[in-house]
């Protein structure tokens, strides 16, 4: 299925939570989600809806899906790859997306939101290790070291962005020199590292019927 390119504020209404898409407009009063948080539509506002298992494994995966802005094929090859992997795979899959290029860059300040911080890693403005990388499904790994390229320094929506990270910070997973605007992958990240409600096994239960 083709990329959604609708309003992305309908998301968060749909999930019924904020999945701050929008960069600084999500903590300003603008949000659509503080002002009108109930699902959009004409039945938006009915009450006492009944929602079955599988609905509720739907809208899980809907919201993981949501967050790091995938496409349903591309969620999916990732929860394969993350089955395939030892360990629990709800939090395979979750430790792999978050260890995604456009993730990465966007936790690490260099973008106000990760569909920014796609667009910014599609058009080669960083280097991983010093090779340039322009592919945001790119999975970092521990000591690889992102950097803005020279030529893309004087960006003007980056340098903003960067100036905006304070209010969200950095993980501690990642190390973020803002004046050589680089950062460092310092270890992969941790279940508890993220922060946003997720409940990842309700994916696996959806893709295990
Ligand atoms: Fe969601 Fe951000 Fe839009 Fe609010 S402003 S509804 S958090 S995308």
């Amino acid at each position: 299925m083709a990329r959604y390119t609708g309003s992305v504020c309908r998301l968060c209404r749909r999930e019924n939570i904020k999945l701050f898409l929008k960069g600084d407009r999500c903590y300003s009063d603008k949000c659509a989600f503080d002002r009108r948080g109930y699902i959009p539509g004409e039945h938006g506002q009915r009450r006492g809806r009944k929602i079955s298992d599988y609905g509720i494994q739907l809208r899980e995966k809907q919201k993981i899906k949501r967050i790091y802005g995938l496409t349903e094929k591309q969620f999916r090859l990732f929860f394969q790859r993350a089955d395939q992997k030892k360990g629990v795979t709800g939090t395979n899959l979750l430790v792999m997306l978050e260890c995604r290029l456009d993730n990465t860059v966007f936790r690490l300040g260099f973008a106000n939101s990760r569909n920014q911080a796609r667009h910014f890693v599609r058009h080669g403005h960083f280097t991983v290790n010093g090779r340039r990388v322009d592919i945001p499904s790119y999975l970092v790994k521990v000591g690889d070291v992102i950097e803005v390229r020279e030529k893309s320094r004087k960006i003007q929506s980056l340098a903003d962005a960067l100036d905006a990270v304070v209010r969200r910070g950095v993980p501690q997973w990642l190390e973020l020199e803002k004046e050589n605007m680089k950062g460092v992958v310092k270890s992969l990240p941790e279940r508890e590292d993220l922060t946003m409600p997720m409940q990842e096994q309700l994916v696996v239960e959806l893709y295990s019927k």
